[in-house]
């Protein structure tokens, strides 16, 4: 190489190289606004039905364990991935009213409801990584997400024995998980979550005031949503899941 030669390629390289590193800085930086944590937009999310909507990656892997746990006679059926802001305020708000019109207080209604749903603004379902799962080839029971039905008789056994398995290889892992230490959310053998997004997702998701996002989207009940109350919320709710995904 001559000279002239040696600095174009060394210039090229140099404007290659902060290319690149401007670029991904840029990705990461803007990957994940405050919107697209809490399910109010996200381009990354495919799909058209409410069963169906998916972050891409997630759908890709999910499709190709799919293939998978089919060939051991088992049919993965979605019946719920991505879920909306909006979607989620509408669940959490009529639970609450029904509550209330039941006679509890508003902070009794509050934790009933989040024994099993999320405050809109903090559900995994929002990032489009995490599927509520069954097997299709059984009739569907009229609840079909109960813990009875993923164990000993149940029709969804065989799917949780087989997830046990193979998922991790996929890359979806049990998020509420049946320790007896752990906090929060309740036990739930069917809700997993794609991993290499949920996780960088849950980092910069801790890094939001969501006491703040609770007020200024006027969340029902937020005004008896205290500091208190928040520091409990997070730490169980949203942190005390499989260590596998923090
Ligand atoms: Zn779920």
């Amino acid at each position: 190489m001559n000279r002239n030669q040696f600095i174009k390629t060394s210039i090229f390289g140099t404007l290659a190289v902060s290319i690149v590193s401007n670029f991904s800085f840029i990705s990461i930086q803007d990957r994940y606004t405050r919107n697209q944590l809490i399910g109010k937009g996200n381009l990354d999310i495919t799909g058209d039905t409410y069963t169906s909507k998916m972050h891409k990656d997630a759908k890709v892997a999910f499709q190709e364990m799919k293939k998978e746990a089919a060939k051991d006679g088992i049919t993965l059926e979605v019946v719920s991935a991505y879920r909306s802001f909006k979607k989620q305020k509408e669940l959490f708000e009529n639970k609450y009213q029904q509550f209330i019109s039941e006679g509890l207080s508003p902070i009794e209604a509050i934790n009933k409801i989040i024994e099993y749903s999320t405050i809109p603004g903090t559900s995994r379902h929002h990032w489009g990584t995490d599927i509520d799962i069954i097997d299709a080839n059984f009739p569907r029971p009229e609840s079909v997400l109960e813990e009875e039905h993923f164990y000993g008789e149940g029709p969804y056994c065989k799917l949780k024995e087989w997830m046990n398995v193979h998922s991790e290889k996929f890359g979806f892992y049990e998020v509420y998980s049946n320790n007896p230490n752990r906090k929060g959310f309740k036990y739930e053998p069917w809700h997993f979550s794609y991993a290499p997004v949920s996780k960088p997702m849950l980092q910069e998701y801790k890094k939001l005031d969501i006491l703040k996002v609770f007020q200024e989207e006027k969340i029902l009940g937020s005004e008896y949503f205290n500091s208190d109350f928040i520091d409990i919320y997070r730490s169980q709710n949203i942190l005390d899941i499989n260590p596998e995904l923090l």
